[in-house]
């Protein structure tokens, strides 16, 4: 009896065994992918990780499905990193393999496909490909179980994936806007005239026919000097016929034409394009160089625009002369697109990008040409989860913006933090770790002081550019004097009006989106709240709408209050709408746009927005945080921040290291290139210790009070957090639950444990939420306490009244 354990692509913390035959279990290998039944009637993707002859003790094994991959698509290295990921973040190995695949490799019996309405061609598509592109025809989409029914089969996932592959089906979650798999029209000879006696015979015969035999001969010449497939669009370009010219040759049957499918994303080297290295950039490279000897993972802190891109380049290309392959993890969507353009124009196609805006048959092309090692994804830039692809000769992970909150994933589980999670791969690989930053956070700055990881400073722009000067703004005495006009303080604005007759940009900086975060009746003081959560509705202008930025639920905007029918009602703090509605009317002659979540939704809306403010076809640009990320603009020489009180009024134990990083991070785009910058912040609290270090640029004076803090108040880098989230529609019972929950844990385990706390929202789609906090000091044993804690919550699960409660786990919250 010949058996294997696979993982599913479910929430479930083990392998199940099915059986196979002799000569699959011959053929299969751990990595591999099977079709297998599950639950009552559903087919599922799974991974093989194991084979043996030992039957299950407590079901009997079924058999698989089929088989679907011929040799492994996972490596062992994987794996590894799966199940640590999946033990230290305490979450399920089915739920690390959900996430690590791009979906389009674990479809399963419920996943909905939709024709892909490309001019891929269907004449390559077998007969049974060809009955479900049909049954597409009538509908928009379908599930693969539907498709089952139609063919009369049982496991027709490889079919499906077999169209995938072929770009004629997508997958329906996915982003579809502008999705075109590109093809290209190629042209050979056909077969027979290959020989040399042959071709002799197919000149006389085009002997009369002047253009035709030109064009063959033509094709030689090409064929020659391209070594490589010839594009029917060069061939009509360098040789000046016609399409019609080639078509009648194919229809002779002398030329075939045939399709590749090319890459849809590659990218262009640009020729000589070189980079010298400044002094203290050549120098901090040999640090970097010289520190790997005695660590793996080295901190870079290097001021704003002091040049790390181009550092990282310089090294990365020393990783791929030993052909090692590199992975450069950079922070969700803002930053690629123009690290995208810095580093193609220096490595060419070398390079692949790994992003969440692209859909999973792209996804899966990446997977592919790093699985395959393949030149074209030597240099993998990616987000987060580009942390899952099958690399098998890491080198050198680059983890750029290393502070940046977005690494860590919050929802749905692995609730992983990337940069952590990159230095367990890289000790995997072998490989060593940078991580960079301006505003580098506590733990890694930490870590490098008491020398747990190497450090190397940079403390000067690149080219000698001074630092943006930073002018504060009391807000208070400028209401007080009447010197603000909407938003804008007179100081703010006279530095406007400078930039602009210099013909220079500016960046507007206000953390809140929408027109204002709520309005209020004058009357009774009535807030309009969302029904299904515990939050005001955020009020936007231009649509006339209120809007809940958790559920997105919306409603007219009232004309009277809903409590008094008053109809004093007013609009209540500010957000990025009303900003961009007063700078129209303020600078009626400027061009003015607004970068935030709701203005960036579509594919390729932020990548416009960033090309039209670099071309200089904006000259104020207003925006949330989106501006932070490590935007390179050489022509802006002012930032604002309208209101810097909100990014420091925060209920979280991160708020100050975090306000302190925003405000340097969007400072930082002033003065880039050559231009010296400034920088004004408004606030009602210029003696703010945070806000004076921004003024500062003391970053050893903020580590220095929120280390203090932590150790105080017990937070890392001194303990590690674990937060459990507890989620019920029934208030009572969440009560009563998370008490006995809080209550069992804290009789288990003698380390602090807050709470059960309701947090600033204590209701989101009308299920409340408490939290629990349990805080592990460095020195207690980790796995045990996990263990521990893993314990009492199974007995919660298994307690009758309690089951109904949901809970998540986040380990280092
Ligand atoms: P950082 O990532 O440290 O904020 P960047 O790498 O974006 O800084 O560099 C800031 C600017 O200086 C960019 O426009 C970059 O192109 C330019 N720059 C940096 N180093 C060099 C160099 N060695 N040669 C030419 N330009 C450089
Ligand atoms: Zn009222
Ligand atoms: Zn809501």
């Amino acid at each position: 009896m010949h058996f294997i354990n696979v993982i599913l692509p479910l929430n479930l913390d083990k392998t199940f065994t099915y059986s196979v035959n002799a000569e699959e279990y011959k053929f299969l290998q751990p990595g591999m992918r099977v079709t297998v039944p599950f639950g009552k009637s559903k087919i599922f993707t799974a991974l093989v990780v194991e084979k043996h002859t030992t039957p299950p003790q407590l079901y009997e094994a079924k058999d698989i499905s089929q088989i679907i991959d011929e040799t492994p698509i996972v490596n062992d290295i994987q794996l590894r990193h799966w199940q640590w990921i999946a033990s230290y973040y305490m979450c399920s190995i089915g739920e690390v393999f959900k996430s690590a695949l791009p979906s389009g490799l674990i479809l399963e019996s419920e996943t909905i496909i939709s024709s892909s309405h490309s001019e891929a061609d269907k004449s390559e598509a077998t007969d049974e490909e060809f009955l479900v592109l049909e049954a597409l025809e009538n509908k928009s989409s379908i599930t693969i179980s539907e498709i089952s029914q139609i063919l009369n089969k049982k496991n027709v996932i490889p079919i499906i994936q077999s169209l995938l592959a072929k770009g004629l089906l997508i997958m329906q979650e996915e982003v579809q806007e502008n999705y075109k798999p590109k093809l290209v029209k190629y042209i050979k000879l056909h077969d027979e005239f290959l020989q040399q006696e042959q071709l002799q015979e197919l000149l006389e015969i085009l002997g009369k026919a002047k253009k035709q035999k030109e064009i063959v001969l033509h094709y030689f010449q090409l064929q020659a000097t391209e070594k490589k497939p010839i594009a029917s669009k060069l061939l009509m370009e360098t040789s000046g016929v016609s399409a019609a010219v080639i078509k009648s040759l194919v229809e002779k049957g002398i030329f075939e034409e045939y399709y590749i499918n090319t890459d849809r994303v590659s990218f262009e080297k640009e020729e000589d394009y070189e980079i010298h290295l400044s002094n203290p950039q050549a120098k901090a490279l040999e640090n970097i160089k010289e520190n790997f000897q005695n660590f793996d993972v080295n901190l870079f802190h290097g001021v704003t625009a002091s040049g790390k891109t181009e550092v990282y380049i310089k090294l990365i290309e020393e990783y791929l002369q030993q052909d090692k392959q590199v992975l450069f993890l950079l922070p969700e969507i803002a930053l690629t697109t123009q690290l995208v353009q810095r580093l193609s124009a220096y490595f060419g196609n070398q390079i692949a990008v790994f992003h969440s805006k692209y859909n999973s048959n792209e996804r899966v092309e990446v997977y592919n040409h790093v699985l395959q090692n393949s030149d074209k994804a030597k240099v993998v830039l990616g987000v987060r989860s580009a942390l899952f692809l099958p690399f098998s000769n890491l080198g050198l992970i680059v983890v750029d913006e290393e502070h940046e909150a977005t690494y860590k994933q919050q929802d749905p589980a692995p609730r992983y933090h990337a940069r952590d999670a990159a230095i367990v791969l890289a000790k995997f690989h072998d490989a060593k770790v940078l991580l960079g930053s301006a505003t580098p956070s506590i733990e890694s700055y930490y870590n490098a002081k008491s020398n747990k990881y190497g450090l190397i400073e940079l403390f000067e722009r690149f080219n000698n550019v001074v630092l943006p000067e930073i002018h504060l703004i009391d807000l208070k005495d400028k209401y007080f004097r009447k010197r603000m006009d909407g938003h804008f303080s007179d100081e703010l604005l006279e530095r406007m009006h400078e930039t602009l007759a210099n013909n220079e940009q500016i960046m507007l900086f206000q953390n809140r989106r929408g027109y204002s975060p709520y309005i209020e009746c004058s009357t009774c003081g009535h807030v309009p709240q969302c029904p299904s959560c515990d939050v005001s509705l955020t009020y936007y202008k231009y649509k006339s709408v209120l809007k809940c930025h958790y559920c997105g639920h919306s409603m007219a905007k009232p004309t009277h209050c809903h409590q008094c029918n008053s109809l004093d009602i007013s609009a209540k703090g500010f957000g990025t709408e009303q900003v961009e509605l007063e700078l129209v009317k303020l600078f009626p002659n400027k061009k003015i746009a607004r970068m935030d979540q709701d203005t960036t939704r579509g594919k390729f809306a932020f990548e416009k927005m960033i090309d039209a403010f670099k071309n200089q076809e904006i000259d104020i640009l207003v925006g949330t945080q989106m501006l932070a990320k490590g935007l390179d603009f050489e022509n802006v020489t002012l930032v604002g921040i309208l209101n810097a009180d909100n990014l420091l009024n925060q209920p979280y134990y991160r708020a100050y290291e975090r306000a302190y990083q925003m405000m340097v991070q969007v400072a930082g785009r002033s003065g880039r290139k050559s231009k010296k910058g400034s920088v004004v912040i408004q606030t009602y609290n210029p003696m703010h210790n945070t806000i004076q270090q921004v003024v500062n640029n003391n970053y050893v004076a903020m580590f220095n009070e929120q280390l203090y803090e932590r150790r105080n108040f017990q937070y890392p880098p001194y303990f590690r957090l674990l937060q459990i989230k507890l989620k019920h529609r029934d208030f009572e019972k969440l009560r009563e639950g998370s008490t006995w929950l809080y209550n069992v844990l804290k009789q288990n385990l003698q380390i602090p444990i807050l709470g059960p706390e309701e947090p600033a929202i204590n209701r989101i789609r009308n299920e409340y939420i408490r939290t629990i906090l349990i805080k592990i000091p460095n020195n207690a044993d980790l796995i045990n306490t996990k263990k521990l804690i893993k314990k009492v919550l199974i007995s919660f699960e298994a307690t009758s009244q309690y089951r109904s409660i949901k809970t998540t786990l986040n380990v280092d919250y």
